[in-house]
């Protein structure tokens, strides 16, 4: 049932007034001033479509590039020294850089028989921006001498060739970390095989992690080991032997094991 109203007629209470009034008589549709035609097709429209959903932040995992994977791929393509200097120069990956001054990549004759590999240059080696020129570069220099080698000779059948597994300073000259050593092999590997030199010496624990997989020396001085397929010894480091003089007793015997094996 329904009633015809006109609203505009009322006002709020009479309005309430009439609509529980036609309640009262059973009206149960409100009628319009047009008759709706519910059998006419509605026009045509566009869908609706579902609203959408705001979409939800695509949150992209940015992985950690590898850096050892990226050291690999940089120092693979070095053909020469120049370019494995310039490689480390532009590696992003060591944290180390960021806050380097210098790159210290080496020191002495490319074409020596004997290289010589420390740990990491001091802040004498990145003034210089040479590797071994503070105290313990000093005594490095006595030992080469003691064995006829001075690395600034420009015969290599007498000189020797000397860089670091870190080419960057770290802060604090603290030891090198793991990472950094892994992101660092590569390169020193690389290194070894663009000097081709007959004999390494391995100094102190990083380089023997390093080339050897090991970092103590103390376990495996004085006994040959390979890395590149170049023999290594594995000797105490100068800055060790400055400590502990008493240590140079052996260091003597591993630099006469290195002069038997001949650079020259
Ligand atoms: N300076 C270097 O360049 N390397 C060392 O291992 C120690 C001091």
């Amino acid at each position: 049932m329904g009633i015809d109203t006109n609203i505009a007629d009322y006002d709020w209470t009479a309005a309430l007034a009439a609509l529980a009034w036609q309640a009262e008589l059973g009206v149960t549709e409100v009628m319009v001033e047009d008759a709706i035609d519910r059998y006419a097709l509605p026009d045509k429209q566009e869908p609706v479509l579902a609203k959408a959903k705001p979409a939800a932040p695509v949150v992209h995992e940015v992985a950690k590039p590898d850096g050892v994977q990226a050291a690999k791929d940089a120092a693979g393509i070095c053909g020469d020294l120049a370019a494995l200097r310039a490689a480390l120069a532009t590696f992003e990956h060591c944290e180390l850089k960021k806050g380097a001054r210098d790159l210290v990549f080496c020191d002495g004759n490319s074409h020596a028989g004997l290289m010589v590999i420390g740990d990491a240059p001091g802040r004498d080696d990145v003034v210089a921006s040479k590797p071994f020129m503070g105290a313990a570069g000093q005594l490095l220099d006595k030992m080469l001498a003691a064995i006829g080698l001075a690395r600034g000779n420009e015969d290599a059948a007498t000189s020797a060739y000397l860089t670091n597994v870190l080419p960057w300073r770290p802060p604090g000259d603290r030891d090198a970390t793991d990472e950094e050593i892994a992101m660092m092999q590569p390169f020193l590997a690389r290194h070894i095989t663009l000097v081709k030199p007959r004999v390494v010496i391995a100094m102190g624990n990083t380089a023997c992690a390093a080339l050897l997989g090991q970092g103590s020396v103390a376990r495996l001085r004085g006994t040959w080991a390979h890395a590149e397929g170049v023999p290594v010894m594995p000797m105490t480091h100068p800055t060790d032997l400055l400590r502990n003089p008493a240590a140079k007793r052996e260091a003597w015997a591993d630099l006469l094991a290195v002069q038997a094996r001949s650079p020259k």
